[in-house]
């Protein structure tokens, strides 16, 4: 039976469609979990939600994330760490996932993300410990409970301690495994179709932790299939070192040779590309996962994201995995990398709004889908809204489109609707109980601590 919801007489519409139209006191109608009208919709629906103090928005996707690492946030051992000696630590620990601490680790951090406006997560999962080789049905079952629409990678490693890469052996696994595996993933839960609530990516963790084969082998088996690719890339000068030290080449150079370059490709971080590896993105449509807060607290550097913009390269944006964040608040993260760019670029900088477009219209490029980030006729009815007359907001309103980033928003969003149901309801999660999953998450924390 058809489903409806009516948003009537909405104060503020940013739709951040391909006019960057801001439209006040209009109506919008969803049918089916798609935005059926905007505008005068004068027909009764099931459901009404009075939008007359709401700045409605397209919803923020998430284009980069390890969900397992909300298991271990605020870890005093790591603190000071960078990159390589803060995962040599941590693999320690995540080598003892679990089915039950993935799953409520996934829910976890999806419920936050989704509290600050999210409504498409992808997560970039890479560790399966050898005794738990199947965990995409677990973050999908996370994902349907919540009501969330979710791309999951079918990550990998290949190269261990002993290969002279850092995870321990015991949760890498031989490029058969991975390519059976990911072939399986990808035909028993990757829906291509418009609108679709789940897909899987093939991402290799990163050159550092995976071998050329893996990474070639790869790329063949996504464009097979009709997926996309994902990896760490360029994230730290540790990374570029090791590769001009091992190889002689640079991390694109190394990438290009191994067929990761194009359209259907998106590297995490991109941090540390010089201008003709600028060029190579933009000319190749090859796109990248800004994670500001991470690679500020991993101390990796400042994205080229003013210069990205300007040529063209398609940029998202991303909380990245909890360990280096350390929350999964994409409307945070709207707002650091406004500061960060402020404070490096200057009056080059992506404004308030040109962020809020990165996390929306840039994201949902990245993911391939062009029904998601956008608030028009046709588009999946994916959206928040904000209350307008909170104190945190007060005397800003009169530039909505920007508000996010500049201003902030300090607390949860008054709605999250995804595919037309309403997830988010007064700041309120409506499916999950925040303090019962945040119990659970505490105990699988203390335990994972517990075995080291
Ligand atoms: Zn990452």
């Amino acid at each position: 039976m058809s489903k409806s919801l009516l948003i009537r007489n909405i104060r503020h519409l940013v739709t951040c469609d391909d006019q960057d139209r801001v439209l006040e006191h209009v109506n919008v109608l969803i049918r089916d979990g798609v935005i059926a009208a905007i505008g005068a919709v004068g027909e009764p629906a099931d459901e009404v939600i009075d939008g007359s103090m709401l700045a409605v928005y397209p919803g923020l996707i998430n284009t980069h994330h390890h969900l397992y690492q909300i298991l271990t946030r605020n870890l005093p051992e790591v603190q000071n760490l960078e990159l390589f000696d803060w995962l040599r630590a941590l693999y320690q620990i995540w080598k003892n996932l679990t089915p039950e601490s993935v799953y409520d680790s996934s829910l976890a951090g999806m419920a936050e993300l989704v509290k600050y406006g999210c409504t498409t997560v992808f997560d970039h999962h890479y560790v399966f410990p050898n005794a738990h080789p199947d965990l995409l049905p677990t973050q999908f079952a996370a994902a349907k409970r919540l009501g969330v629409r979710m791309t999951v990678s079918r990550g990998s490693m290949d190269l261990s301690e002993k290969d002279g890469g850092l995870p321990p052996d015991s949760v890498v696994q031989s490029l058969e495994t991975v390519l059976r595996d990911s072939e399986e993933a990808v035909r028993t839960w990757h829906d291509p179709a418009c609108y679709s609530m789940r897909q899987v990516v093939l991402a290799p963790c990163s050159p550092f932790s995976v071998s050329a084969d893996l990474m070639r082998e790869s790329a063949l088996l996504a464009r097979k299939l009709g997926v996309r690719l994902h990896t760490h890339l360029a994230e730290t000068k540790d990374e570029e070192t090791y590769l001009l030290k091992k190889l002689g080449i640079r991390p694109l150079a190394y990438m290009q040779e191994l067929g990761w370059i194009g359209p259907d490709v998106w590297f995490a971080h991109g941090i540390h590309f010089n201008d003709e590896e600028l060029k190579l993105l933009a000319d190749t449509g090859t796109g990248v996962a800004h994670c500001p807060a991470s690679n500020m607290k991993l101390s990796s550097g400042v994205a080229r994201i003013p210069e990205m913009l300007k040529l063209g390269i398609p940029v998202g944006l991303a909380v990245d995995g909890s360990a280096s964040n350390d929350g999964s608040s994409l409307m945070e993260e709207m707002r650091i990398a406004y500061l960060l760019h402020r404070l490096t670029s200057g009056d080059q900088a992506p404004s308030g709004y040109d962020i809020l477009k990165i996390a929306t219209r840039g994201s949902a490029r990245l993911l391939g889908r062009s029904e998601l980030g956008q608030i028009s006729v046709g588009s999946a009815a994916d959206l928040f809204a904000v209350r307008e007359d909170r104190l945190e907001l007060a005397g800003a309103t009169f530039d909505v489109t920007s508000m996010l980033a500049t201003v902030g928003l300090k607390g949860p969003v008054d709605y999250t609707i995804v595919a037309g149901n309403i997830l988010v309801k007064g700041g309120s999660l409506v499916e999950v109980n925040d303090r019962e999953l945040s119990q659970k998450v505490h105990q699988h924390s203390l335990s994972l601590r517990s075995k080291i």
